[in-house]
């Protein structure tokens, strides 16, 4: 058994910045532990590899899916979570937003300014148009044609050289996640980061950490104690680990209302190739959130992702991927809304599992989506359009004119349409108290208060497509509470034999 004055499970978006802001504590002589599950980036993303990159850094090697399979999830499960796979598309917290979810003593000011702190902190800049690839200078002319009004977005990198390759772990370590920013400098405090280590069970002030491969530990499991425990493994797991402690008994809202903003991937075929496997994958956005439901962007999908993201089999599927080298990539995304049966359970093997239904304005959503991402492309000078929702899936440019009887509702089907997920959260999220919710507005887990939470799972709705700086704005304020309760805490600890 070792002693720890504060544990932090999980190094992403919320671990990685609570490590930080506890650093003052750890130079203060604290003993601070995050507890990774994932490896290192290390020198293993150098060459990307896209299957080896998936196994290595993905939860579940990269083939997680919903509980009825409908729904692809990728969570990061390496050192800095899924901000070392991100794109660092940094989208400020919307303050009437927060302020809308009506938690006591969580000002969505206080959010806004902290993210704001951070992306200049961080030096989030707008890409330049030297890092711009075709496919973002394809969606920018295909969005203006179509009447929409394309924003450049501000990115979290520094020294992009276009690699493209962001989710299988930046080659050129320009991804500033917290694996770049927030850890190091906690680490340079102090703080203690193992990795390769999962925490399977949490006891008052005590976790069960599993070391799988020797980085630092011994494999094998290690009893940890600590006075606060800080849960950061995501909005899956740390639910899992919640449930699984038996917290639902006296938190009846514990896993509900997860929320993860299902995506389609519209692949677009023009007539020459295009630059899209370089450069960065995602310049530009058209936000259509607050009138229809959805986000437009360019991206990437390497071709194993590019293959499961297309609907149908057979030979039509192979023909589209036979145009990998032409293909213009647009990402459709739904921003959902937190519904009572959309939730995190616990498996046969007790492991944390989402299920999750598509509601109709989600459903409507990922179709307006589709139209448009169709309408942007043939804008482009795209001459074919793969749609999802469309049967058969490949539209022709002289089915422009009919983009709204191809592109219905009736086909947007769980199961005929392939989606992905790359934002779960929810299913912990804050509220006034334990009938309504899991923690107060400073990550207090309502009736343990040695339990903190500081991650997605917080968030009782959506923020909005791209949460990361919503995440750690709020993990932020958790990290401050920590460091205000910590004495009462310490000094209410069993002494550990
Ligand atoms: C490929 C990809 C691209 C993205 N791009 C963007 C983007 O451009 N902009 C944006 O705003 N958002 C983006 N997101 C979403 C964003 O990164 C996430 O919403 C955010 O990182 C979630 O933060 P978190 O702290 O809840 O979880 P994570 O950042 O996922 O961190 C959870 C960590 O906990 C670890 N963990 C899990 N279980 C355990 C356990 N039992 N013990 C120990 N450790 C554990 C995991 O390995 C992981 O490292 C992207 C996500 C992905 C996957």
């Amino acid at each position: 058994m070792s002693a720890w004055d504060v544990i932090v499970i999980g190094s992403g978006a919320g671990g990685g910045t609570v490590a930080a802001a506890l650093a003052p504590l750890a130079e203060a002589g604290r003993r601070v532990l995050v507890v990774e599950r994932g490896p290192r980036l290390g020198v293993a993303h150098a060459r990307p590899d896209e299957l080896a990159s998936a196994d290595a850094f993905y939860a579940g090697a990269g083939a997680a899916f919903t509980e009825d399979g409908t729904i692809a999830l990728a969570t990061g499960q390496v050192l800095g979570g899924s901000t070392a796979l991100s794109t660092g598309v940094a989208v400020g917290p919307s303050g009437a937003v927060i302020d809308g979810w009506r938690v006591p003593g969580l000002p969505g000011a206080d959010i806004e300014a902290r993210a704001a702190a951070m992306v200049r902190d961080a030096g989030a800049a707008y890409p330049h148009d030297a890092t711009l690839n075709e496919n973002n200078r394809l969606f920018e002319e295909g969005a203006l044609r179509a009447g929409f009004s394309p924003e450049r977005m501000r990115l979290l990198v520094r020294g992009c050289r276009g690699a493209g390759v962001c989710h299988l772990g930046c080659p050129n370590d320009a991804v500033l996640g917290t694996h770049a920013l927030q850890l190091p400098r906690a680490a340079a405090a102090g703080v203690r980061i193992v990795t390769r280590a999962r925490a399977v069970a949490i006891a008052p002030q005590q976790v069960v950490v599993r070391v799988t491969a020797d980085e630092g530990w011994p494999a094998g499991d290690h009893v940890l104690t600590a006075p606060c425990i800080v849960l950061a493994a995501g909005a899956i797991e740390t639910t899992g680990l919640l449930l699984r402690g038996g917290f639902g008994g006296a938190l009846p809202r514990l896993g509900r209302g997860v929320t993860c903003h299902p995506a389609h991937v519209v692949v677009a075929e023009h007539p020459r190739a295009i630059t899209n496997a370089v450069g960065h994958p995602t310049a530009y956005r058209v936000d259509r959130t607050t009138e229809d439901g959805y986000v437009l962007e360019p991206c990437f999908s390497s071709p194993l992702v590019t293959a499961r993201n297309l609907t149908g089999f057979g030979p039509e599927h192979a023909q589209v991927l036979a145009a990998y080298p032409r293909l213009q990539m647009l990402r459709v995304t739904a921003r959902d809304r937190a519904a009572d049966g959309n939730r995190v359970v616990l498996d046969r093997d007790g492991e944390a599992i989402v299920r999750y239904r598509l509601a109709p304005s989600v459903r409507d959503a990922l179709v307006a989506g589709q139209r448009a991402a169709a309408r942007v492309a043939f804008g482009a000078g795209a001459v074919r359009v793969h749609v999802p929702a469309a049967d058969p899936p490949r539209l022709d440019r002289h089915d422009m004119d009919a983009l709204d009887r191809r592109i219905s509702a009736a086909l947007e089907l769980p199961g005929r349409v392939s989606l992905s997920a790359t934002q779960p959260l929810g299913g912990a999220a804050m509220s006034r108290g334990p009938r309504d919710g899991v923690t107060d507005a400073h990550g207090r887990v309502h009736g343990a208060p040695w339990l903190r939470i500081a991650d997605g799972s917080l968030c009782p709705d959506s923020p909005g497509v791209h949460p990361v700086l919503t995440i750690m704005a709020l993990a932020e304020r958790v990290a401050d509470a920590v460091r205000d309760d910590l004495p009462a805490l310490a000094g209410a600890a069993p002494a550990v034999a």
